[in-house]
């Protein structure tokens, strides 16, 4: 059930608290975490009464019209942006998912994945309970509901005191923003503030799972919500409350790997800093004797540089990336070699004819990428590919929200670094080491990580919670 592709997902959150457009300022915040999720996005505000739902299939820039967002118009609101590989994508499955509760009338948005979601679910159907979606994220509003606490914040503790995994979340009712974060703290979520502007009464405070958000309506970075922290905003001011006893951190790496935008902050550390540092570790480790350095954009970019200064070789941008491709394409009928690459990346052939590559990229997965950007470059003249990769062989799937493919699929649990080299068809094939990775990502040893995809070794059991108690209230939902 773990593996099931329905709880694998990414996301993005945002929460904004008292301005007069929450609307537009979680519309913006989504725009900038478009990155965490391109499948789905919905927002819910509140003007202090009623809660407002939107969510639509496909880019947020699309689904939010202006005239979507005036029928939103709020001082309160939540966002959620969505990507999930499974067959079940459906707008079923988009968030925040909005629910009348026996504590009143919430909606909540997820990014993470409840390793124990599938057994609680099982447990509470049997009970009696009706899920609308299966998304692992309905399974916390059930637990909400059932709660035998009766004001929101504690049944909010007590719920996420069952759940198993990863969750940074936001929920919303109509006069409260809630922010919390699970015990291990996979996932990243910042509070902040925009500073109150003339006829308002307070400051603005906001959450997201990326900084980058922040920039985009003014606010100023605070803090991150801490690991088993459950923070509550509303009329009363900010109230904060650690809902679980601390856990050993795990934090995950691949956010400074690949995951959160260069220009963010997550767990408090410059992502940009990461990963240039990533590539600078990498040439330290796997030095090549090459002309040019290239990155495969955009996810290679910032390791490049890395590798481009520590090395001395120049950095090149010999793959030029088309950022304008849609979901829908039309295939000529004769089949182009290495299309759908194509459509994404093209070479310079300028750049590349007659010299040695070292090409970066952040990851290999399955390893088809790689192989068609190398036939690729070789393709347009470079006369040696020497591929380096700003992490260690990904051989486990994460069950703690990055979308990967079963082990069976990931091409590193399968095979040797000489073996995959061949495959992708380079001239010498590198990764990081673990312990380059680590230290690269270190912030003066506040952060421990979650490099389960690295080691398969999981920091989380696989059992669940004790007892879920029904209660009268469920039908409720
Ligand atoms: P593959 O062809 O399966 O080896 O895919 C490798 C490419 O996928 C690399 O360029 C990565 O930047 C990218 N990548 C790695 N992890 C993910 C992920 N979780 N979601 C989307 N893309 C990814």
């Amino acid at each position: 059930m773990l593996s099931s592709d329905k709880f694998r997902e990414e996301c993005g959150v945002i929460a904004i608290y008292a301005h007069p457009e929450a609307e537009k300022l979680a519309y913006l915040g989504l725009h900038a975490l478009q990155h965490r999720g391109q499948e789905s996005a919905g927002i819910v505000t509140s003007d202090g009464m009623t809660l407002r739902p939107h969510k639509a299939m496909g880019l947020v820039a699309d689904i939010f019209t202006e005239e979507v967002l005036s029928q939103l118009h709020g001082t309160l609101a939540i966002g959620h942006t969505r990507y999930s590989t499974a067959g079940d994508s459906a707008l079923l499955n988009a968030q925040p998912i909005l629910v009348q509760s026996n504590k009143g009338r919430v909606a909540l948005a997820h990014n993470g994945n409840l390793v124990n979601a599938p057994d609680i679910r099982a447990r509470l159907e049997t009970q009696g309970s009706i899920f609308q979606t299966n998304s692992d994220t309905e399974v916390i509003v059930h637990l909400i509901a059932l709660s035998k606490e009766h004001t929101l914040p504690e049944a909010m503790a007590d719920a996420l005191r069952r759940v198993e995994g990863a969750f940074s979340l936001v929920m919303i009712s109509p006069d409260r923003i809630f922010a919390a974060r699970d015990p291990r703290g996979f996932r990243p979520l910042a509070m902040g503030r925009v500073p109150r502007q003339e006829g308002q009464k307070q400051d603005t405070i906001v959450f997201a799972s990326e900084t980058c958000a922040f920039d985009l309506i003014g606010a100023m970075y605070e803090r991150e919500v801490k690991p088993g922290e459950l923070v509550v905003v509303g009329p009363e001011g900010i109230t904060s409350r650690f809902y679980a006893p601390a856990a050993p951190q795990s934090s995950c790496i691949f956010e400074h790997v690949y995951f959160s935008r260069p220009d963010s902050l997550v767990f408090g550390r410059a992502v940009q800093e990461s990963r240039e540092e990533l590539g600078r570790q990498l040439a330290r480790e796997a030095p090549a004797e090459a002309d040019i350095v290239v990155p495969v954009p955009d996810s290679g970019v910032t390791a490049a540089m890395g590798y481009a200064s520590e090395s001395g070789i120049p950095f090149r941008f010999g793959l030029i990336r088309n950022h304008y491709i849609g979901r829908t394409f039309i295939e000529p009928r004769q089949t182009v070699r290495d299309f759908g690459v194509k459509l994404k990346l093209n070479p310079v052939r300028s750049l590349l004819e007659g010299k040695r590559v070292v090409l970066i990229d952040d990851s290999i997965v399955r390893g088809t990428t790689s192989r068609k950007i190398v036939r690729m470059i070789r393709n347009a003249g470079a006369r040696e590919v020497h591929m380096r990769i700003s992490c260690p062989p990904t051989i486990s799937p994460c069950f703690y929200g990055v979308d990967t493919p079963s082990k069976r699929e990931l091409i590193a649990a399968n095979k040797s670094v000489e073996e995959i080299r061949d495959f992708i068809g380079a001239d010498s094939l590198a990764y990081l080491s673990l312990q380059g990775l680590k230290k690269a990502c270190e912030d003066g040893a506040q952060t421990s990580y979650c490099t389960a995809c690295y080691t398969g070794s999981y920091p989380t059991n696989w059992v669940d919670v004790e007892d879920i108690q029904p209660a009268a209230v469920r039908d409720n939902l």
